[in-house]
């Protein structure tokens, strides 16, 4: 069997022009959608992705503001520059690209965000109502893989799902929204015996794990759809993913290539949430 690629770049096209149209329409209404995203210190990797969500807000008409801090940022700073933005009515979405200094508690910086305007969907209040299937911001990653499984039609109710990986961005999220779509759902970790034995189980595997080729054919039941988290760079310096594509590709029945993946869906789902944040506010007036 070779499997059907799906493709996020395809799929996150398709809804950042949905939410572009959205947004022109919330213009016309006098509100334009507004993302603030905080870099503290000079992470390389963190400035790419800032930079990348700075370009996508524009690209959809929206508002972003890049607030650059430097590395020796007190805590109180921080987090006095959060409660400012907090009651800002401009910004819909605040964003603290991570990870952070050491001398600064990310668990601190995430609790203050207002739940209202916590776009990534990482305060406990919005993991909370996610746990209780309410309707809030959730994760941007696992709602990304959510919208690939919509929009390939694949049905999530019944299906035996198989999640690597127990962090909080994605592998958690990700096993908690497939559970609240019905689906059974087993985690792995790195503590699990037998890993290969647990993942054959599954109809849908997602590998959240951050290891290189880690997910083999092996480890994949014939048909299965397999989502690739992982972003990864081989031993020549390219990107990769989690799973060995071009074995599992000969025996899953759906996969999701990296790049052209997953990835593309997180930012788009961070446009969504700012946008949904955004319409909220003008039902709170
Ligand atoms: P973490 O490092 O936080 O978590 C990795 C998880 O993998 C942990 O739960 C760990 O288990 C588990 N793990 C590690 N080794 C093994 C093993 N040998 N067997 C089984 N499980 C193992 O990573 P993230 O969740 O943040 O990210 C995972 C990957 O996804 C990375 O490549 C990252 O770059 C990528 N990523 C991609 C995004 C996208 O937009 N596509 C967004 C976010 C992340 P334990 O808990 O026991 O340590």
């Amino acid at each position: 069997m070779t499997a059907v690629i799906i493709n996020g770049r395809d799929v996150a096209d398709k809804k950042k022009h949905e939410i572009a149209q959205e947004v022109s329409s919330l213009k016309g209404q006098g509100v334009t959608p507004g993302l603030v995203v905080i870099l503290v210190g000079n992470n390389h990797a963190s400035r790419t992705y800032v930079t990348n969500k700075e370009k996508t807000c524009k690209e959809l008409g929206m508002n972003s503001l890049l607030i650059e801090m430097p590395e020796e940022t007190s805590e109180a700073e921080l987090l006095a520059k959060i409660e400012e933005l907090n009651n800002d009515a401009a910004i819909h979405g605040i964003l603290v690209q991570l990870p952070l200094p050491k001398h600064i508690d990310e668990t601190k910086v995430i609790e203050t965000i207002s739940p209202l305007k916590d776009v990534d969907g990482f305060h406990p209040i919005n993991i909370g109502r996610m746990m209780t299937g309410q309707n809030t911001f959730l994760p941007c990653t696992p709602f990304g893989i959510m919208v690939l499984l919509e929009e390939y039609g694949i049905s999530v109710a019944g299906k035996h799902a198989v999640v690597v990986g127990r962090s909080n961005i994605v592998g958690k999220p990700v096993g908690q929204l497939l559970l609240n779509q019905h689906a059974t759902v087993t985690y792995c970790h790195s503590r699990t015996k037998d890993l290969a034995e647990q993942t054959r189980q599954a109809d849908i595997l997602v590998a959240a794990v951050g290891i290189p080729n880690f997910i083999t054919a092996e480890h994949v039941k014939e048909g299965a759809v397999v989502i690739d988290v992982g972003i990864n760079r081989n031993e020549a310096g390219k990107l990769c993913g989690d799973v060995a594509f071009a074995e599992v590709s000969e025996k899953a029945g759906y996969i999701t290539p990296v790049p052209k993946g997953v990835g593309p869906m997180t930012i788009t789902m961070l446009m969504y949430n700012t946008l949904q944040s955004a319409k909220e506010s003008i039902n709170r007036k």
